[in-house]
C-alpha cells in the first residue's frame, strides 16, 4: 500500500472506506489550535464554522485540554451503576449556569433531544394527565434537531427524512415563527412545543422580535412544556449564554450540546426544574456513556468558561462588526444576511454561485466556512476570535464573491 501524504490521497481513501454520508471540503485537517488549522499539506485555514458551533472556545483551549488530561489520570468511565465525583459539580453548576434545577447528562445532541421529548410526553401522561398514547408535540417546519428515526420523523426536509419510514407519530408542525399556527394547533394533549430558537440548519433564521416572549406566555396559559432545543444556539454563541435569553425568555426545558463538550467529546444534557425531570425515575431513561467522568470534567470545564461571562461578551461586542461588514457586500452577490452575536447566515445570490462553491472559493483563500441549503451558507467562527481575524473571513468571502463577479462580468 502507497504511503498516503496529499490531501488528495487521504480523500481518496476516506472515498473508499468512509460512508459517504457527508461531502466534505477537499481539506484533510491533521492539526488545529485556537480559530486556526492545518492540513496534511502543511496549508493554514481559518475555522470560521467551529464545527457547527462545537468549538465556540476555539480548538484546544488550554483549559479544556488540561481539564481531560488530568481526569484522563484519575478515571474516565464508571457507567451510572455507580456514582462518580465529578458528575455532581458538572451538574450544580451546568443548572445554575441556564437557571434549571437539574440535569440529566448524555452524549450527542440527537440524544438530549429525544430525552426531551420521552420526558415532555411522560409529564405529559403523568401531570398533565393527557390520556394513553395521545400526546402531542409541536415542532417547527424547517427545524432541524438530530438524526434518529423519531427525530427524522418530523423534520421536513426530504433529504433528511426520505425513505427512513414508518415514522414516529405524535408530532404537528406549525410555521417556524408563527405564534397563532402554534396556539391553533394546542390541544388538551399537546404536552409540549419544541424549537429551535434560532434556526441554525436552515441558515441562522431568527424569528422576530416579540414571538419568544409571546411563545412563552402561550406554553404558561395552555399548560404546555416550551422546550428550547439550544444545541446549536447556546452557550455563548448569539452574545447571551442561551439565544432564548436575547428576549429574556426561560423556557421549560433546555436541550444542550455541541459546545458543552468543548470540542474534545460528546457531552449533551437536557436541563429543566423538578416538577419536570422528577417524571424521570430509575431505570426509564439512560445512557452507557451519558454523564461519564471524562465528559462531566470536560462539560464542568466549558460551564466555568461560560461562567465568566468573558465569551458572550465577546460574541456580543464582535456582532456590530461582524453585521457592518457583511452588509455591506449585499448587492455585490449577497442577497441577505441574518446575524446574531457570532452567528451569520448569508443568502448568496442564486444566479452567481452556490454556497457551496462559495465555500470552496473561500477556502481557496485560507477560510472554512459551510454551505446549507443551496445558496445560504453559514459562519460561526469560534468566540475566542480577534477583530482582524473576524475581518479576515468577511473578505475572503467579498473577494470569492468578487472574482465571481468579475467572472460573469459583473465586476
Ligand atoms: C447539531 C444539532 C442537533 C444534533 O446534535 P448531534 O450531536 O449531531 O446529534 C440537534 N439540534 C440542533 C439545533 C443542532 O444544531
Amino acid at each position: 500500500m502507497t504511503e498516503l501524504s496529499t490531501n488528495a490521497d487521504y480523500i481518496a481513501l476516506e472515498d473508499e472506506v468512509a460512508a459517504h454520508n457527508y461531502s466534505p471540503l477537499p481539506v484533510v485537517v491533521s492539526d488545529a489550535e485556537g480559530v486556526w488549522v492545518t492540513d496534511v499539506e502543511g496549508n493554514r485555514y481559518l475555522d470560521a464554522l467551529a464545527g457547527y458551533s462545537a468549538l465556540n472556545f476555539g480548538h484546544r483551549h488550554p483549559d479544556l485540554v488540561q481539564a481531560a488530561k488530568e481526569q484522563l489520570d484519575r478515571a474516565t468511565l464508571t457507567s451510572r451503576a455507580f456514582h462518580n465525583d465529578m458528575l455532581g459539580p458538572f451538574c450544580r453548576d451546568l443548572a445554575q449556569l441556564v437557571g434549571k434545577d437539574m440535569v440529566l447528562p448524555m452524549n450527542s445532541g440527537a440524544e438530549a433531544v429525544e430525552t426531551a421529548l420521552k420526558l415532555a410526553r411522560k409529564w405529559g401522561y403523568q401531570v398533565k394527565g393527557i390520556p394513553a398514547e395521545q400526546a402531542e408535540i409541536i415542532v417547527m417546519e424547517n427545524n432541524f434537531h438530530g438524526r434518529t428515526t423519531t427525530i427524522v420523523s418530523f423534520s421536513n426536509d426530504p433529504e433528511a427524512r426520505d425513505d427512513y419510514g414508518p415514522y414516529t407519530p405524535g408530532f404537528v408542525t406549525v410555521p417556524y415563527g408563527d405564534l397563532a399556527a402554534i396556539e391553533a394547533a394546542i390541544t388538551d394533549n399537546t404536552a409540549a412545543v419544541l424549537l429551535e430558537p434560532i434556526q441554525g440548519e436552515m441558515g441562522v433564521q431568527i424569528p422576530k422580535e416579540g414571538f419568544l416572549p409571546g411563545l412563552r406566555e402561550l406554553c404558561t396559559a395552555k399548560n404546555v412544556l416550551m422546550i428550547a432545543d439550544e444545541i446549536q444556539s447556546g452557550l455563548g454563541r448569539t452574545g447571551t449564554t442561551l439565544a432564548c435569553g436575547y428576549e429574556g425568555v426561560e423556557a421549560d426545558v433546555y436541550t444542550l450540546g455541541k459546545a458543552l463538550g468543548g470540542g474534545i467529546i460528546a457531552v449533551s444534557a437536557v436541563a429543566a426544574n423538578k416538577d419536570v425531570m422528577e417524571v424521570i425515575t430509575p431505570g426509564t431513561h439512560g445512557s452507557t456513556f451519558g454523564g461519564n467522568p471524562l465528559a462531566a470534567a470536560v462539560g464542568h470545564a466549558v460551564v466555568k468558561l461560560l461562567a465568566t461571562g468573558e465569551f458572550q461578551d465577546k460574541a456580543k461586542e464582535l456582532e456590530p462588526r461582524f453585521r457592518e461588514r457583511l452588509e455591506a457586500l449585499i448587492g455585490q452577490g449577497v442577497d441577505e444576511v441574518r446575524v446574531r452575536g457570532l452567528w451569520a447566515g448569508i443568502d448568496i445570490d442564486p444566479d452567481l454561485m452556490t454556497g457551496k462553491e462559495a465555500c470552496k472559493g473561500m477556502a481557496k483563500r485560507g477560510v472554512l466556512a459551510k454551505d446549507t441549503h443551496g445558496s445560504t451558507i453559514r459562519l460561526a467562527p469560534p468566540l475566542s476570535i480577534t477583530a482582524e481575524e473576524l475581518d479576515l473571513v468577511v473578505q475572503s468571502l467579498a473577494d470569492t464573491l468578487a472574482d465571481a463577479r468579475a467572472a460573469k462580468g459583473q465586476g
